[in-house]
C-alpha cells in the first residue's frame, strides 16, 4: 500500500490522503483549506476520479464532519461513493436546510459504525469512534 498526502501534513486542516494499492485507491478526508474564502474547486487536490469517471476510485472516507475534512465535496461527482459515520451522515442531513448553500452533503456510500469493519475494494476499514470536538468523529 503507498500513501500519498495531498494536503494537512503541514497545515491544519484541508487534509486529503490517497491511498493505493495494485492500483486501486481511496481517499481519506477531501478537506477544505482553513485558509479558504470560500470554497471553490481550485482548491480540490490533483486526485484522478473525483469527477466519477476513473473506476479506480472506490471512494472517499471522512474521518468527521469539519468542513477541515469534507468541505470539498461539494466539487466530487454524484457517482463518488462517500463514507462517513452513520450519525455524522445524519446531522449533516438534518442541519441542510440551516447552512450555506455550499456546505456539501456527502453521497451515498459507507455508514461507519465504531469498530465495524467493511471493505472498500482491496482496504479493509475499521473505523474507531474518537473524543473530538465534531460528533461521531
Ligand atoms: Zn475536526
Amino acid at each position: 500500500m503507498r500513501a500519498r498526502i495531498h494536503r494537512g501534513s503541514k497545515e491544519i486542516g484541508g487534509s486529503c490522503i490517497e491511498s493505493e494499492e495494485s492500483g486501486q485507491r481511496i481517499l481519506l478526508d477531501l478537506g477544505l483549506p482553513l485558509s479558504a474564502e470560500s470554497n471553490t474547486p481550485r482548491f480540490l487536490p490533483a486526485v484522478s476520479g473525483l469527477d466519477g469517471n476513473d473506476p479506480s476510485l472506490h471512494g472517499i472516507l471522512i474521518s468527521h464532519p469539519h468542513l477541515d475534512h469534507y468541505g470539498l465535496l461539494a466539487h466530487v461527482s454524484p457517482k463518488v461513493k462517500i463514507g462517513l459515520g452513520k450519525t455524522a451522515r445524519r446531522v449533516l442531513r438534518a442541519a441542510s436546510d440551516f447552512v450555506p448553500v455550499e456546505w456539501p452533503l456527502p453521497n451515498v456510500g459507507w455508514d461507519y459504525c465504531s469498530r465495524n469493519s467493511f471493505d472498500v475494494g482491496p482496504f479493509h476499514v475499521t473505523p474507531y469512534l474518537v473524543d473530538h470536538s465534531a460528533y461521531d468523529a
